[in-house]
């Protein structure tokens, strides 16, 4: 490896765009060097906006090249499968978004296919960088609430206008509102509570947005190894409220607000018998603590932020909590890579 990590895009995306192209390059040691796309007029933009020396639609020409270390993909979620393998194939690390997969199946092989290529897999789980989610585990952690009890999510937001499009129409890109955002309440629910998803319950709405029966909305119960009953309410149709977790304990109650966003801001209470105290909060930008992790897992061998076990599990419940909504039945979330 070089003293820089070379990084390829796989996704010319609107998260790469937004988001992760600047929380690469803001670490020192890394570059983009290509980023590879479906379309050649699309990567060429994306390239030319970044300032990107390589564009490609041919994967394989961009994985073979020697110098590339990591790969970020940011295709849509049906694609993540063929190109986690083909990167892991071709000895690159992969961070690669959520939901990791599409199946439990398409999951596990990704993760045993990384691991026999001795490729660091991680997923872009980004709210567990969050300095409010850090913040909270560590307090639960260390016996602020006592023992937790319940959780409530609150993560009904508006999907923008330009993120519309295969969320709301395409089942076989894996849209819906319940793999776009409830598998990032899991993954949530799993760093606080440092605790894996035994059973879920789910009722979903559709129509407002949602299109082909995609649910555009989302309440769920999920109920944790340990106990605790968490609840999710979870939507791309509702403009005006806010977002936040509450953590409900034997000796006191986290409220966080604003938290169940890509933006390094939000803010903690703890109420407990002594009263009311406002949390500090040291905020940094969430991706860019993602990637700086994932540098150290390549590095030095430490775990990304979120694994690709991580990934695996979220999944799962998430789609414990679709089938749940389909049958109206409480589903068990499989076991398998549970901690
Ligand atoms: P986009 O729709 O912006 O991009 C997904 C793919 O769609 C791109 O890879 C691109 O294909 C194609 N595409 C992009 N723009 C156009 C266009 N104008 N016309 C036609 N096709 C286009 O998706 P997102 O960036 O929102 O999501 C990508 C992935 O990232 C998903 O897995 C999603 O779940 C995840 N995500 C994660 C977030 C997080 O915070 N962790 C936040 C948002 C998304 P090609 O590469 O072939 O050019």
């Amino acid at each position: 490896m070089s003293t820089k990590i070379q990084w390829a895009l796989i996704g010319a995306s609107t998260i790469a765009d937004e988001w992760m192209v600047d929380a690469i390059r803001s670490q020192p040691d890394a570059a983009i060097t290509a980023v590879v796309s479906g379309n050649t007029d699309r990567a060429h933009e994306f390239a030319e906006k970044h300032d990107i020396p390589v564009h490609a639609t041919d994967l394989d020409a961009v994985l073979a090249d020697p110098a590339i270390d990591a790969v970020y993909i940011s295709s849509t979620n049906e694609k993540h499968l063929p190109q986690v393998l083909a990167a892991a194939k071709a000895g690159k690390h992969v961070l690669c978004e959520k939901p990791l997969s599409l199946s439990e199946q398409e999951a596990a092989q990704m993760i045993e296919t990384c691991a026999a290529h001795e490729v660091v897999l991680g997923t872009n789980h980004h709210l567990r960088c969050a300095a409010t989610h850090r913040k909270m585990r560590e307090l639960v952690r260390a016996g602020a609430v006592g023992t937790p009890l319940f959780v409530r999510v609150f993560h009904a937001v508006s999907l923008p206008p330009h993120l519309r499009g295969w969320r709301i129409e395409r089942p076989d890109a894996g849209g819906g509102v319940v793999l776009d955002i409830s598998v990032h309440d899991v993954d949530t629910l799993r760093f606080l509570l440092d605790d894996e998803p035994v059973e879920v319950s789910a009722m979903t709405s559709a129509g407002t947005l949602g299109a082909a029966g995609l649910a555009d909305g989302v309440m769920g119960i999920i109920r944790f190894r340990n106990g605790v009953l968490a609840q999710i309410h979870d939507a791309f149709t509702v403009p005006y409220a806010s977002t936040g977790v509450e953590i409900h304990g034997t000796a006191g109650s986290l409220f966080a607000r604003d938290v169940m966003t890509q933006q390094p801001f939000g803010e903690v209470l703890l109420r407990d018998a002594d009263g009311t105290h406002p949390i500090d909060i040291d905020h940094a930008n969430l991706y860019a603590t993602a990637v700086a992790q994932f540098h150290r897992a390549i590095r030095n061998g430490e775990s990304p932020a979120a694994t690709g076990v991580d990934g695996y599990r979220s999944l799962v419940a998430a789609l414990a909590l679709v089938k749940s909504a389909k049958t109206g039945e409480h589903v068990r979330v499989p076991g398998q890579f549970a901690r």
